[in-house]
This record gives structure tokens, C-alpha cells and sequence, in this order.
């Protein structure tokens, strides 16, 4: 066995009803700064089960936009530092999760987000609680987040071990009022997750553990997907499987998929997950090339019978909510640059070059691929 090492520190909470049991006993402090989005910490009940047991103060910022800019974080910073917050609780799905963790930062040092990426900072971020309402990204047990940065025309993460939310509370009833097509985009963002980590240079027998437990769990979830029927039991897998994702993402990072579909939410709009979705049968077929028995063991644990039966399963998915795109010879040069710059790249098994990344994009936006 190799040398290793495994951090995981947040304490995971899972099960219906989490949330109101936790009583007091969610406040991590006198006064949180609650960070939302726009209407779904409502709409999923979250934000009331919490409201309906957190003692002390708090003041809620419900203005995190999907995939959040460096003005959002920003401005939530400014009102924890304002308002004396002394902890931050997160609900949401990785949009407002990730804005959280920079807003628990920002509360204690006095910088602007694009040092952070440069510099790091000095003062330990606030402590955060992490309630997840999508079945996704696994943020609520991972040291990063990810903000859009405009000046670089992409999005990028960032990470520090203070990131980690303290407690992640996971309760499967908040991913019910999820609309179908943000249940598929968020499922699939999870199972690139668990694939990249376990196809990673940088997987462990330790990360491996989560990553094929994860894969296993998640294909169960398939029947539930292709009938676009998902009920509590689905969701529930969903919902552990992409902490799963979460855990094992924390000690490989992600990989080529993530970095090319950066470029596919940023320029295209495509949602986080679907635009990961998009590459996923092509990375498979060219990791096949350099390491055939990581990817069958991938489609055993899915119980898929082929590298083609996976690409149906993402087509079929995807239909009917748009799960293709043509891009330029042009564009994909111009994508494939950028991801070129990311450590993703490096994280990614066979040492991939801009023509084999070239390659996956013009298969993934190929219609009849
Ligand atoms: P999201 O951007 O947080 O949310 C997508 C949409 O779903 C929003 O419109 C949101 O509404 C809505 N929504 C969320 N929960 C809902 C619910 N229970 N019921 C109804 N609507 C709901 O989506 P996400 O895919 O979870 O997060 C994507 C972000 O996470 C991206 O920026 C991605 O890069 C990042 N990410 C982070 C990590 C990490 O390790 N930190 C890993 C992968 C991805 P509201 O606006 O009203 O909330
Ligand atoms: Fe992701």
C-alpha cells in the first residue's frame, strides 16, 4: 500500500429531520450570518426548520446568484463584519454553500477575494454549518469554493482546510422541491465527482473507499433517473452519494472534466453539472486508453454493460433539457487552452494533452455522438 494521507473534520448529520433535532444545537455561536440563494432555502422548508430551532441572533443574506461572482461574496463579507456575525449557516445548493465559505473568510480579513486565490489569508475563516438542498456538489464536506471570476472569464476554486463546514446536515426531504432538470444537472455533477476522484492521479486506497461506495450508491439512483420519477429512497441515495463525491473530491480534487466544463458554464451557460455531463463519455472512453481497468470497474459498480451504454444513459438523461451543443473548431481550441492552465489537468490520469482534450470536447458537442 502507498503512503497516504485523509482529512476529512466535518461532522456529518444525515437523516430526515436533522435539522429541527439538532435544537440549539446548531448555532455555533451568538449570531449567524445565514447565506441563501434567491428563494429555494424557502421553498425546500430548510430555512424554516432552521429558523424554528436556532437560538440566538442572525441576519440573512439571500442574495447568492447561481455560480456566485466576486461581488456577491463581497457584499455578504461586509454584512457579517457589519452585523458582528460570529458564525455562518449555509443552505442551499453549491451556488450558496461555496459563497458562504468566502463570505466566513472575508468576515475575518480585511481582503478582496482575487488575493485570496494569490495569497491566502491569515485569520481562520468563521466557522460554518453547511445544509445542502441539492444532491450535487458535495460542498458541505469539502475545503473549496468556487466562484465565477470575471476578469478571467472562468470560474475557479479555492481551498483551505478552514473551509470545511464544522457540520454538514443532511436531510434528503429538501432536494424534493428540486426541479426535475436541476435533480438530473446536480446527479450528474456528483457522479463526475466520484469518477474524476477515482480516476485521479492523486486517488488513495482511502479516497477510493468513498469514491466506489459512492458509484455503487449512485447507480442505483439510475432506474429512478431514467424514469425521471425520483422518489425519497432515490433521493436520499442521491443526496449520499454526492457527499461521498464530496469526501473523496476533498483529498484528490477534480479533474479533466471539471476544468473543460468551467468554460461550458461560463461562455455557454450550460448548468455545472450538465456541462460536466457533456464530457463524461469521451473522458471515459479516452481514460479507457490508459487505464481500462479503472473504467470497468466504473461500469460494473453502474451495472452499464458498455463505455456506449454509459453515453446512452447521459443522452437520455439529458433529453428533452438540453444536453448538447456544437462549439467551433475555434471555441474548442479556446477551451482547451484554458483548461490546459488548470491543475486539473495534472490531477487527470495518461497525462492528457490539448489534443486529446480538443478531442473529448468536439465528441461531447457532437449531437450524434
Ligand atoms: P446551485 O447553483 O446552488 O442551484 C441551482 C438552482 O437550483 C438555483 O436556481 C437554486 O435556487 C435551485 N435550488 C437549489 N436547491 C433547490 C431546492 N431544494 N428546491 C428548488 N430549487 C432549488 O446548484 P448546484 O449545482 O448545487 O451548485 C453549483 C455550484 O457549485 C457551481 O458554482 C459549482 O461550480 C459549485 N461546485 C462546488 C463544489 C465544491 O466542492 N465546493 C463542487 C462542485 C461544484 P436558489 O437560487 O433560489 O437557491
Ligand atoms: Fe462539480
Amino acid at each position: 500500500m502507498n503512503k497516504f494521507s485523509f482529512f476529512m473534520p466535518t461532522k456529518m448529520v444525515f437523516g430526515p429531520d436533522v435539522v429541527r433535532e439538532a435544537g440549539a444545537g446548531l448555532a455555533l455561536g451568538k449570531k449567524a450570518l445565514i447565506v441563501t440563494g434567491r428563494s429555494s432555502a424557502r421553498r425546500s422548508g430548510a430555512l424554516d426548520d432552521v429558523l424554528s430551532v436556532l437560538p440566538g441572533e442572525y441576519v440573512v443574506f439571500d442574495q447568492v446568484e447561481n455560480n456566485p461572482s466576486v461581488e456577491t461574496v463581497i457584499e455578504g463579507g461586509k454584512v457579517a463584519k457589519e452585523e458582528g456575525c460570529d458564525y455562518v449557516l449555509a443552505i442551499g445548493g453549491g451556488s450558496p454553500l461555496d459563497a458562504a465559505k468566502v463570505m466566513a473568510v472575508l468576515a475575518v480579513n480585511d481582503a478582496h477575494p482575487l488575493q485570496l486565490y494569490k495569497d491566502g489569508w491569515q485569520n481562520r475563516a468563521l466557522p460554518i454549518v453547511a445544509i445542502p438542498t441539492t444532491a450535487g456538489t458535495g460542498s458541505e464536506v469539502t475545503q473549496y469554493a468556487v466562484l465565477t471570476i470575471a476578469e478571467e472569464q472562468t470560474k475557479k476554486g479555492l481551498g483551505g482546510p478552514d473551509l470545511f463546514p464544522q457540520v454538514a446536515y443532511l436531510d434528503p426531504k429538501y432536494t424534493e422541491s428540486l426541479p426535475l432538470d436541476v435533480t438530473i444537472d446536480t446527479a450528474v455533477d456528483a457522479l463526475s465527482h466520484l469518477v474524476e476522484s477515482y480516476l485521479s492521479q492523486r486517488a488513495t486506497e482511502a479516497s477510493e473507499l468513498p469514491a466506489l461506495q459512492g458509484i455503487a450508491l449512485w447507480g442505483t439512483t439510475i432506474p429512478a433517473l431514467r424514469k425521471k420519477v425520483i422518489d425519497r429512497e432515490a433521493r436520499a441515495a442521491l443526496l449520499l452519494a454526492s457527499s461521498l463525491g464530496g469526501i473523496a473530491i476533498a483529498q484528490t480534487g477534480t479533474a479533466l472534466v471539471h476544468a473543460l466544463g468551467y468554460s461550458l458554464t461560463y461562455y455557454d451557460g450550460l448548468p455545472h453539472g450538465r456541462a460536466n455531463g457533456v464530457c463524461m463519455p469521451a473522458y471515459l472512453e479516452y481514460t479507457k486508453t490508459v487505464a481500462p481497468e479503472r473504467v470497468d470497474t466504473i461500469l460494473e459498480l453502474l451495472e452499464l454493460p458498455s463505455l456506449a451504454a454509459f453515453g446512452g444513459l447521459m443522452h437520455e438523461l439529458f433529453a428533452g433539457i438540453g444536453g448538447t451543443l456544437q462549439l467551433s473548431a475555434e471555441t474548442i481550441e479556446h477551451y482547451v487552452t484554458k483548461a490546459m492552465l488548470t491543475k486539473n489537468i495534472k490531477n487527470s490520469l495518461g497525462d492528457p494533452s490539448a489534443e486529446d482534450l480538443a478531442r473529448i470536447l468536439s465528441r461531447g458537442s457532437d449531437p450524434r455522438s
